[in-house]
């Protein structure tokens, strides 16, 4: 979400926390993507900030409806696939930590 990254990020005196709605600190001023940390309910509502093109993708299209008007919350199961090395990796969820490192 190209424009509220871009403008909360040129205002050095916004936090970049977002509500479930993406409200930043400044209540008109949506936040998505990377730049945006926001509680999950999937992590039971620990705020967390995910890297991820869909998710991105997704909270792009919760701002926009919540710029038009709406109350959306945020209500998704985040996931990635990428490739790496020839491997494709599908990630789905919410996972903090790791159990074991496989080389
Ligand atoms: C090397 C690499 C590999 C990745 N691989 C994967 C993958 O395999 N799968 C996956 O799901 N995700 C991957 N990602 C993550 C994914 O690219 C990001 O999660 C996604 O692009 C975030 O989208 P965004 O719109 O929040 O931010 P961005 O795509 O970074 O867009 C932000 C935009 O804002 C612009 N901008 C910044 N500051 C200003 C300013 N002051 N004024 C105007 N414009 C500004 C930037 O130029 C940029 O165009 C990868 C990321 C990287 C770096």
């Amino acid at each position: 979400m190209t424009w509220a990254s871009a403008a909360v990020s040129r205002s050095r005196s916004l936090k970049r926390k977002a509500s479930t709605h993406l409200r930043s600190s400044v209540d008109s001023i949506l936040a998505a993507g990377d730049i945006a940390s926001f509680p999950l309910s999937l992590a039971e509502g620990r705020r967390v900030a995910i890297g991820h093109w869909q998710l991105a993708h997704y909270l792009g299209s919760v701002a926009g409806r919540n710029a038009a008007g709406t109350q959306t919350e945020v209500n998704t199961v985040p996931f990635f696939w990428t490739m790496q090395y020839g491997k494709s990796v599908r990630y789905t969820g919410y996972c903090p930590s790791f159990d074991d490192i496989i080389y």
